[in-house]
């Protein structure tokens, strides 16, 4: 996600027709990566009227780790959209901005829950019910799988946000019941929070069956087919090795398109004179980042501008970009941020909750790159530094002056920042003058090599600050435990 701190800087935030929109994976062969993992199997109506959706689900969940487990959990997010949520999406310092027509809450109605094959209650834990337990009755071994279906219904707030509407646009994201993650601390069961991204899943494939209204343009994580028939678009997804499913819906998208290098780009917006050139931003940092990082193993990438109170959102395939970002170059430069993530978050996973500034700092440090090697942009790698330093100083004199000492540590979980500022500063702004210093330390040709041994080694799986560190080292043959010890635990001090 980015988000956008006006105050200090702008860095951060009846006849049927067949239509393809998207070709088959290519480069790393997704279908052979994806053999292994879990797979979601998804049938949703969308009803625009009633900004209702039904839904039936079957997660085929494959234990991919060296425990025996005696249950599930899946993370309901939408719980936490509902009234009363002790964990909302929403700090009170956005939420006149969140709720443009006054406060709306969501609804979730879980009708039924099958093991197997077979009626079950679920055990919902959690301060607001957001996450489901299902016990297994034999334990699960490594590599084998259980199927859970559930057949829910959910009720969108009227909310500017990842996940609800506002005016025509209409943002899924969250949206359905996902596995946690079950990794070498056990389940990972952290709540929703308002600062970030609270998210953390690993790589699965995904089977989707979508309906809704002939009038809705429909953008999605993934390749499509699309049919339509009387009043009613039925589409079809598959995708194969992604981290999770979004869908972005408006009576009002105008759609341009570009096929470059055997990827299917497309650019969905609202309003937007120039659109050709957020079509071709997309497709400068696709190829960037393909040739600095590891290629992008997608067939197609979805920019899509939308209403939502934050700068940007990262999904697979999909980056959603609000529509009220007023000045075009901060609209690219959010472009670019959420197209880094395709690497940061989606190819290379991590716990977004635990470890924020692991993708974030170092895909807004992308963006720094990316301006590196796209000399045609208003943005430079230099100025932005600048900016960030000169504002970064001004956050922590008037955070010192007011509260006597500043916390500047990113060791802790996103819940640990006690604010958005402090949160954006931190993770953002800090993180990436971390990575640029690293950058000019152990120079440019080194960080390059690292940053793409760090890509090669942990595509499609789970990263941790220790891991980054690790490809570092062994990347640069230099010791970088002080380096990364003084700016994570709150020693550097920034002039
Ligand atoms: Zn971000």
């Amino acid at each position: 996600m980015k988000k956008f701190l006006k105050v200090f800087i702008i860095c951060l935030i009846a006849c049927c027709s067949i239509i393809f929109v998207g070709c088959k994976d290519k480069k790393d062969d997704l279908s052979q990566l994806g053999e292994n993992l879990s797979n979601y199997y998804m049938e949703i109506n969308y009803n625009d009227e009633t900004k209702t959706l039904y839904a039936e689900q079957t997660l085929e969940y494959v234990n991919n780790s060296d425990a025996l487990l005696k249950e599930i959990y899946l993370h309901l997010y939408v719980a936490n959209f509902c009234n009363g949520a002790s964990n909302s999406p929403i700090d009170d310092l956005h939420k006149a901005q969140a709720y443009p027509n006054g406060e709306s809450y969501a609804t979730l109605n879980i009708i039924r829950v099958q093991l197997n094959g077979k009626d079950i209650m679920p055990i919902y834990e959690g301060e607001d019910n957001d996450f489901m337990k299902v016990e297994l009755i034999d334990p699960l071994e490594p590599t084998t799988s259980a199927k859970i279906y559930v057949e829910y219904s959910v009720t969108l707030p009227n909310i500017s946000h990842r996940f609800g509407y506002v005016d025509n646009n209409v943002n899924l994201a969250n949206f359905y019941p996902i596995a946690c993650v079950y990794d070498d601390n056990g389940w990972s069961k952290n709540p929703y929070h308002s600062n970030g991204d609270p998210f953390y899943s690993e790589m699965a494939n995904y089977y989707v069956n979508f309906s809704c209204s002939k009038d809705l343009i429909c953008a999605f994580t993934g390749s499509v087919e699309e049919i339509a028939d009387g009043d009613t678009k039925y589409y079809t997804i598959n995708n194969m090795c992604v981290r999770e499913f979004a869908i972005m819906l408006s009576k009002d998208f105008k759609t341009l398109s570009k096929t470059d290098n055997g990827i299917n780009y497309t650019y969905y917006y609202l309003t937007d004179e120039t659109p050709d050139k957020a079509l071709q931003c997309a497709i400068d940092c696709i190829n960037t980042f393909s040739t600095l990082y590891y290629q992008y193993p997608y067939a197609c990438y979805n920019v899509v501008q939308s209403n939502f109170l934050y700068g940007g959102m990262e999904y697979p395939m999909l980056s959603l970009i609000s529509d009220a970002i007023d000045n075009y170059d901060d609209y690219l430069n959010v472009i670019v941020h959420e197209t880094a993530h395709q690497w940061w978050y989606s190819l290379v996973g991590n716990d977004q909750y635990s470890n924020p500034w692991l993708d974030e700092a170092l895909t807004e440090f992308s963006t720094l790159l990316f301006y590196d090697n796209n000399q045609g942009y208003n943005l430079t790698h230099e100025g932005m530094i600048n900016g960030m330093q000169e504002n970064y100083n001004l956050f922590t004199s008037v955070y010192k002056d007011v509260l006597g000492e500043i916390d500047t540590s990113l060791t802790r979980n996103i819940s640990e920042y006690p604010t958005s500022p402090e949160y954006t500063y931190c993770v953002y702004v800090k993180g990436t003058l971390m990575f640029d210093s690293l950058y000019q330390l152990v120079g440019k040709k080194q960080f390059l090599k690292a940053i793409k041994l760090y890509a090669q080694t942990y595509a499609y799986k789970i990263s941790t600050p220790e891991c980054l560190i690790a490809c570092f080292e062994k990347s640069t043959k230099t010791n970088l435990e002080n380096f990364f010890d003084c700016w994570i635990n709150d020693k550097v001090i920034i002039n």
